[in-house]
């Protein structure tokens, strides 16, 4: 038997890392395993978003739209930049360069807040037993009073789409590329899918997204999800929808794909194709048998709404529990959990958790939309105000998309926000801070915003509700 914690936390990804530094912090005796081995086979810290998701993600979109500023931009700004090119193993050497410093950061955080790490796969094999395997096969026996598994999500592969080496990848194969592909595919146009496809577009891929269902990002309010795809349109991204891929064939250095659309069977053939169908909760070999953990009918850690599993002093937490499969939402459920096990009482608003597509612009939401809300029979109230009357929008050449206050008729609660605009994904704190504090729209109306930000769109769009927008035609006479 090795050592006693009062904690163990099963994977060091951004649920599990943060759970155990919040643990370590109030004073719990905190150990963290975690498996990935990095490219310089060691283990790293992070786990998917730290190593091919978030961050890679965001550093490949920032580079790739740099790049298209450059050559389209500057020159209206007075910028002669000449002939701008991109070498793409620097971008990717730039990439990883972020990913090694991001990750050997957890390391130091670790330390500086006392939590022990501990390398190899964890298994729970007991209500307060963990084994953690080494890579060298070499089993160890931990004793924990409370256990966090945070083991987070894979991928999802479809039968049709068989990943290729080199050929056809995941999202995961789709940050490696070390040269642009010319006709690139991308199946599914959701959030990574469109991240994906936006990077190596910018880069000058012909990009083809083949998506199954008739509806373009159903999780957004309409109005916000229609100007994006016609955005995304703008810039060159050929979305298919109501096409289901069904079947591919490697031929050579190409992949023919085969899919159904309204009219009938297609084919279309592509340099390389990225599968971005989703992702599965990742729970192999995590669970002992007979440990009495259960999951659900779609493989996720069944829990209840603080993260405890069937079994008492077992919690789950972020991608393999339900819920959004989000870095922030991982990290919420960890110092939820850490704060439970330290005995004090704490909850999460999973009502208020923003999502946020890193495309150009921007498209980021919390809450309900406008067609939630009223499939839900609450009668609402809405304002928006275009970037277009934006001055700042001007100043930065980004006037394209708009912000959307979604608040319910008789209260004014406001019950959603929705954006698509340059920086969405920062302007999205103000409406998660407005509903964590039960605002209403009035409530942002009356706030002072700084001019000129990007920022004063949502709040002529809070204004806009009650059609007292001050720089668009007003819709109504003030009471
Ligand atoms: P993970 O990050 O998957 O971490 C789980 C960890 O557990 C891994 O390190 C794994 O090795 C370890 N583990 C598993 N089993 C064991 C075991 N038995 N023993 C030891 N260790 C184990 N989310 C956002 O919020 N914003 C974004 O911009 C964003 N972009 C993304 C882009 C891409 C391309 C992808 C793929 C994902 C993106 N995500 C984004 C999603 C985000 O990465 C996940 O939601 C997040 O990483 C989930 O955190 P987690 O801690 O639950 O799991
Ligand atoms: P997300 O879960 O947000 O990453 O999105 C994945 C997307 O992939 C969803 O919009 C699915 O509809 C789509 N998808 C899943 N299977 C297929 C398929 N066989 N062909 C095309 N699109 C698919």
């Amino acid at each position: 038997m090795a050592d006693k914690f009062d904690v163990i936390v099963i994977g060091a990804g951004p649920g599990g890392y943060v759970a155990a530094i919040r643990a370590a912090q109030m004073g719990l005796k905190t150990a963290c395993v975690e498996k990935w081995i990095g490219k310089e086979g060691n283990v790293v810290h992070g786990g998917t978003c730290l190593n091919v998701g978030c961050i890679p993600s965001k550093a490949l979109l920032e580079a790739s739209h740099k790049f298209v500023e450059a050559q389209h931009d500057f020159d209206d700004m007075g910028i002669e930049a000449g002939d701008v090119t991109m070498d793409v193993k620097k971008m990717m050497a730039r990439k990883d360069k972020i990913v090694k410093n991001l990750t050997g950061g957890i390391a130091g955080l670790f330390k500086a807040n006392g939590v022990t790490a501990l390398e190899g796969t964890g298994k729970v094999i007991g209500s307060k037993q963990v084994e953690v395997t080494d890579k060298d096969g070499n089993a160890a026996t931990h004793e924990a009073d409370n256990i966090v598994v945070a083991a987070g999500s894979v991928p999802v592969e479809i039968p049709p789409t068989p990943l290729t080496e080199g050929l056809i990848v995941d999202s995961t194969g789709a940050l490696e590329f070390q040269q642009t592909p010319k006709r690139l595919g991308v199946i599914g146009a959701g959030v990574i899918g469109l991240e994906l496809g936006s990077v190596w577009n910018r880069l000058g891929s012909e990009v083809t997204v083949l998506e199954a269902m008739d509806d373009f990002l159903p999780m957004v309010d309409g109005a916000i999800a229609k100007e994006t795809q016609k955005l995304l349109k703008k810039q060159g991204l050929d979305i298919k929808l109501g096409a289901r891929v069904t079947g591919s064939e490697v031929k050579g250095d190409e992949v023919v794909v085969k899919y159904s659309d309204a009219k009938g069977e297609q084919e279309i053939t592509f340099d390389k194709l990225i599968v971005c169908v989703g992702r599965k909760p990742y729970t192999k070999g995590v669970i002992g048998d007979g440990v009495g953990v259960e999951l659900d009918e779609r493989g996720f850690i069944h829990v209840d709404d603080q993260c405890r599993t069937s079994v008492p002093g077992v919690y789950a937490i972020g991608d393999c529990v339900r819920g959004p499969m989000l870095a922030h939402k991982a990290s919420e459920e960890g110092v939820m959990v850490a704060d439970i096990i330290a005995g004090h009482k704490a909850e999460m608003n999973y009502d208020a958790i923003p999502s946020v597509i890193y495309t150009f612009p921007e498209v980021a939401w919390v809450g309900m939309t406008e067609q939630d809300a009223k499939a839900a029979g609450i009668e609402v109230k809405t304002g928006a105000f275009p970037f277009a009357a934006s001055g700042r929008a001007m100043a930065n050449n980004a006037t394209e998309g708009q912000a959307k206050v979604i608040a319910d008729a008789e209260t004014d609660r406001i019950l959603g926000l929705h954006i698509v605009g340059q920086h969405a994904g920062e302007m999205i704190a103000q409406g998660v801070i407005a509903m964590e504090f039960g605002s209403s729209a009035e409530d942002l109306a009356l706030s002072c915003y700084a001019h000129p930000t990007m920022s004063e769109a949502v709040h002529e769009a809070a204004l806009a509700v009650e059609g007292h927008a001050i720089h668009m035609a007003n819709r109504k006479k003030r009471k």
